[in-house]
């Protein structure tokens, strides 16, 4: 049986609520589930969460659990009769009066915005549809001209593109998310409009290794401070959503393009996201566009794609599932994957693991078509290290700690399990053959490759290379 190197995240909501929608999910391909905390309560994500894990239980295999924290997206206050329409040219004003608002004004309760005004700037609202100019404020009120007019609601978002917020990654409401989500045993965080290396430093005191950190990348901003948001996060996220708001819509391809080629490099895990089965909200079948936008990211050498709305709110879950699934599954089979995987190559650097993996690279074209690479990791640093090779070939992660395998669930070509902790190299080899095995990755007479750092006590010191022929 094939396997998918790209892996799906799912998001649960409405959509996908209750033991066997989300085992519907699981068994459709699903590898990694996001709790969305723009929505939602603690007791649904909780519930999620213990499902997820009983589901594990049953399927004998691993899931990633992504805590998506709300950050600092701003929005309007609430209107008297729940929304307004702006004409283009008109005069809008945005105060910190909480009362209800009209169409003359609404309440905007972010006093870091007053403080970084300037005459001509412009604001996005309601996902970019309708923006505003400023012409002139004070501390606590700005007067605009609306630009670009049309319909406004209750509590819509509000994004100023090409200024930095002084505003933290992590407000109230997310640092209480947070504990909540690491306390459940999430396996990632994911912090939203992250604008400056020092928003996931302040977020890594608070997480610690308690779960991986993931930037989403959606602010102009961070995109000024690209390789050092990469170095210090664990994973990425291409937020086109808010990115194409916050950039024009038109630099959105270039920039996921840049942005994964760079995660790849550095070999951090990278997610697109938003909007890619859109339409499958409301209808059985995507759009060409969406499809091809699906295998795009496949050819780039993503680790997972994304759906949001798509599995958390749509009416077709699980065929949106399946339907990633397919075309994630024949553009791997297609000439120019393969093309495209080994033509991303890095030199080696002079690293006893970069030694390793070009070894390992070798090894797989010599042997034609070894089973499997089994790496036997503690840290997880070994198998994030082999994966960035993007060989073309299932990576079996064997490691003893649990939420590491969870973790590895959303890295490209990787399958985790859970085995005892073995004290040196001879006990890897029947095991890893025995796993390998037993998830169908080899078979008699097969070739695995075996990967993993001595001694494993010691974090990160990938330097045994080893060959295995199953008897
Ligand atoms: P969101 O993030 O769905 O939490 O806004 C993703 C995006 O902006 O694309
Ligand atoms: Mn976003």
């Amino acid at each position: 049986m094939e396997r998918p190197f790209t892996k799906i995240v799912a998001t649960l909501g409405p959509s996908s609520s209750g033991k066997e929608n989300i085992k519907a999910l699981a068994n459709a391909g699903v590898n990694v589930f996001r709790l969305n905390f723009s929505h939602g309560t603690h007791e649904t994500h909780q519930e999620n969460c213990r499902i997820i894990r009983e589901i594990e239980q049953e399927n004998h295999t691993h899931y990633a659990i992504l805590a998506d924290m709300q950050g600092p997206k701003l929005r309007v206050g609430t209107f008297k009769n729940e929304k307004i329409v702006l004409q283009n040219g008109q005069k809008f004003r945005l105060d910190m009066d909480i009362t209800p608002g009209d169409e003359t004004r609404v309440s905007l309760m972010h006093p870091e915005i007053f403080s970084i005004l300037k005459e001509g700037m412009i604001l996005l609202l309601n996902d970019g549809q309708i923006q505003l100019c400023v012409n002139d404020f004070g501390k606590d009120y700005m007067n605009t001209t609306v630009l670009v007019g049309g319909l406004l609601s209750d509590r819509k978002g509000v994004n100023v593109p090409d200024v930095v917020l002084p505003i933290n990654a992590l407000t109230e409401k997310d640092i209480l998310d947070l504990n909540f989500a690491l306390d459940m045993g999430v396996d990632w965080i994911c912090l939203s409009f992250v604008q400056q290396p020092q928003d996931v430093r302040m977020a890594r005191k608070l997480i610690g290794e308690r779960a991986g950190i993931i930037g989403k990348i959606e602010k102009p901003a961070a995109l000024n401070h690209l390789d050092e948001i990469i170095d210090l996060c664990d994973g990425i996220m291409v937020a086109r959503g808010d990115l194409g708001v916050e950039c024009p819509i038109e630099a959105v391809p270039g920039l996921q393009r840049d942005i994964v080629e760079k995660c790849r490099q550095k070999g951090k895990p990278v997610i697109v996201a938003t909007q890619m089965l859109e339409s499958m909200i409301n209808v059985p079948v995507p759009t060409r566009a969406e499809v091809s936008d699906v295998a795009t990211a496949v050819f780039e050498g993503v680790d997972a794609v994304m759906l949001s709305a798509e599995t958390a709110a749509g009416k077709f879950p699980i065929q949106a599932v399946q339907m990633m699934r397919r075309i994630i599954m024949t553009a791997q089979k297609d000439d120019a994957y393969k093309h495209a995987m080994e033509t991303f190559s890095m030199p080696p650097d002079n690293s006893i693991a970069s030694a390793i993996t070009s070894a390992m690279k070798q090894m797989v074209k010599v042997l034609a078509q070894p089973s499997c690479i089994v790496t036997y990791t503690v840290s997880g640093k070994t198998t994030f290290r082999a994966a960035r090779e993007r060989v073309l070939v299932p990576i079996l992660a064997l490691t003893s700690d649990k939420h590491i395998a969870n973790k590895l669930s959303l890295v490209w070509g990787v399958y985790p399990i859970v085995t005892d902790h073995v004290k040196d190299m001879t006990q890897v080899t029947p095991i890893a053959i025995q796993q390998a095995k037993e998830i169908g990755l080899a078979k008699q007479g097969d070739e695995l490759i075996i990967t993993a750092g001595i001694p494993f006590a010691r974090q990160g010191s990938t330097n045994i290379l080893h060959i295995a022929k199953v008897d």
